[in-house]
């Protein structure tokens, strides 16, 4: 199933996608106990916002090698975490700011685990348990700053940096090798498969629970594969997996 949020009225709401123009409401997600309603709304009628609200976004740095090599860094031993603040979240269509104090921001198309339930020092066999569904992200990233700065609160924290959705998909095998796709005004730039990950999904959502606990609605982006490249104003920037709906958004100059 796909499952997101979106305004409706002038109320937020929670939904799983029934087909091209319909969506339901869910009382909550059905990781907080929700169930669907008998409300059903055209998806003309809605706006959508990121798909999820989480307490944490933890990214992982240099996850595929060849992303790695293109920045000059080697592959770590261990995954490379970061956070995002969930203020940088950016729902799909929404407009990416290019701050004024960076000459250089780039998109990173990357796969995200949301997770469904509570998680802390699990192993990597029950990590999958803790899957919810998986979307669409772009780790939109000011790479000067993050040079300049050694480590990456600002670089990778700005608001609208964290492009997330549009939809949550449910139900699907995280093993499952994906492509991962990334266009620039229509162009593709960035080409990898899940498969090529350094780290794999359970054996991050592993990782990271032995340091902080996973809440249900948390974030986890996977890393991206070699290609990055820098945005323009006016660039619009697609991420596609297999398998996922597409996450698109414009770039703009911050007012
Ligand atoms: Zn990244």
């Amino acid at each position: 199933m796909l499952f997101g949020r979106f305004v409706h009225g002038d109320q937020k709401w929670i939904g799983s996608l029934e087909d091209e123009h319909t969506v339901r409401v869910w009382s909550a997600f059905p990781y907080s106990g929700g169930q669907p309603t008998d409300r059903y709304l055209p998806t003309r009628s809605i706006r959508i916002l990121a798909p999820v609200e989480p307490s944490k976004i933890v990214a992982v740095g240099r996850n595929f090698a060849e992303h790695a090599a293109e920045l000059g860094n080697a592959v770590p031993s261990e995954p490379l975490l970061f956070l995002k603040p969930p203020s940088s979240l950016l729902p799909h269509g929404g407009e990416i700011e290019l701050p004024t104090a960076s000459d250089r921001v780039e998109y990173e198309g990357e796969l995200a685990v949301v997770i469904g339930k509570r998680t802390r020092c699990s192993s990597p066999d029950s990590s999958k348990d803790a899957v919810f569904g998986l979307t669409c992200a772009n780790d939109v990233t000011a790479r000067d700053l993050q040079k300049k700065d050694v480590q990456f609160t600002r670089g990778k924290g700005f608001d609208t940096f964290c492009p997330l959705g549009p939809w949550i998909t449910t139900g699907l095998d995280i093993d499952a090798a994906r492509e991962i796709r990334t266009t620039l005004n229509g162009a593709v730039v960035q080409q990898g498969n899940t498969h090529q990950m350094v780290f794999g999904i359970a054996q991050l959502i592993s990782y990271i629970s032995q340091v902080m606990t996973l809440e249900p609605g948390d974030v986890i982006l996977t890393g991206t594969p070699k290609g990055v490249g820098p945005l323009a104003p006016g660039d619009r920037i697609e991420v596609n997996i297999e398998g996922l709906a597409t996450l698109s958004n414009l770039a703009r100059h911050r007012d």
